[in-house]
């Protein structure tokens, strides 16, 4: 990616190192835990590690590569993240403002290991998440290694895709998305909730698609390469991939976020098109 001369974000907050220190007065409902296991995080893999940290228990949770400290301005890590942030940012601004809408982008927070947000306690071993409650998108950079060497999808662009995806959940709760997904899966029993989780993730990838295409319109930040390491990233994370190799068979009921060639499917479209309407993954029917 070429972001030489890209703006960096504010809105970068570093806990990394910082424990999970009072955190015993969180109100960890039912709430939180749909939230976290149903929206929240970015791959389909290991629910049970948020499930045993919700209940006290369970798991232990370590990131492979613990970050320590605070918040170091130079870290180029860091400075990718607010770069990519501040992006979506722009983007999304312009875009929001084109409908007639205001768009307050979201905090990104840096954790290591587990965090406590407002949507229950969540362990790096989720991956990423967007938590609607406080309009925060958490991530352990440690999960970009995990991308590139277990997943399988290196490159800037792949981690860019991975910052996309959680803000698109963001534009989501913003354009009152993520309230009508909750209403519809509390009421489908699991497998229609799983459904909905589908079309709300495949949403999120398109909406990362958009935000691509945009980006690169405004600022040339892709090179050659960089929309193939996107979509690998995009298909490494799908349902089946992740299934297969964890268990070696694929439970399609079970589908929370969509095939591999699904995500690859709306991530590319968002790009195509450009557009919001194009990523309308609720009404797509067969064509999901
Ligand atoms: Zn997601």
């Amino acid at each position: 990616m070429r972001l030489d001369d890209s703006r960096e974000s504010d809105n970068v907050e570093d806990g990394r190192g910082a424990g999970v220190g009072g955190i015993r007065g969180i109100h960890l409902g039912l709430f939180g835990t749909v939230l976290v296991i149903g929206v929240g995080y970015f791959l389909g893999i290991s629910p049970s590690a948020m499930l045993g940290l919700l209940s006290g228990g369970g798991e232990t949770t370590q990131s492979a590569t613990p970050v320590t400290g605070t918040a170091d301005a130079n870290d180029p890590q860091v400075v990718f993240v607010r770069k990519i942030l501040a992006s979506t940012e722009d983007v999304w601004g312009a875009y929001f403002q084109s409908m007639g809408k205001t768009y307050t982008p979201p905090k990104l927070y840096l954790f290591t290991d587990q965090v406590a947000s407002a949507c229950g306690m969540a362990s790096a071993a989720a991956g990423p998440f967007y938590c609607p409650g406080d309009r925060k998108v958490y991530i352990d950079l440690s999960f970009y290694q995990q991308l590139a060497t277990q997943f399988g999808a290196p490159g800037q662009f792949a981690q860019a895709y991975v910052i996309a995806h959680e803000v698109g959940h963001h534009v989501q709760n913003l354009l009152g998305i993520t309230d009508t997904a909750e209403r519809q899966e509390s009421g489908a029993g699991r497998i229609g909730a799983n459904h909905v989780s589908v079309e709300v993730e495949l949403q999120a990838d398109c909406f990362a698609g958009v935000w691509a295409q945009r980006a690169n319109q405004a600022a040339k930040i892709l090179e050659p390469g960089d929309l193939e390491q996107g979509l690998t990233a995009a298909s490494s994370v799908g349902d089946d991939t992740l299934q297969k190799r964890e268990q070696g068979t694929v439970v399609p009921d079970s589908f929370t976020h969509g095939t591999s060639a699904q995500r690859v499917r709306w991530f590319k479209r968002g790009y195509d098109g450009g557009k919001v309407e194009d990523c309308d993954t609720f009404n797509a029917g067969a064509s999901l």
